[in-house]
């Protein structure tokens, strides 16, 4: 089995994505066009409830647990 893992991500945060969760293939993420969705949608980034979102990205609520 293998695994791979992002450079940009620290502890479930995308540090490319500046404080977005790590949701690969998100908007903005290395992965956009490398990976395709269900739906045919890139997935918007999603901020902790506590960051910023970056200047010019919609907010979206973090989702539930
Ligand atoms: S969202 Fe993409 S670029 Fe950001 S940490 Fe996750 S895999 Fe890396």
């Amino acid at each position: 089995m293998s695994s791979w893992s992002c450079r940009h991500e620290v502890k479930g945060i995308c540090k490319k994505v500046v404080g977005a969760y790590c949701r690969p293939g998100m908007k903005g993420c290395v992965l956009v066009g490398k990976v395709k969705f269900e739906d045919g949608t890139i997935p918007p980034p999603v901020w902790p409830p506590e960051a910023e979102p970056a200047p010019g990205e919609p907010e979206e609520k973090p989702p539930s647990r």
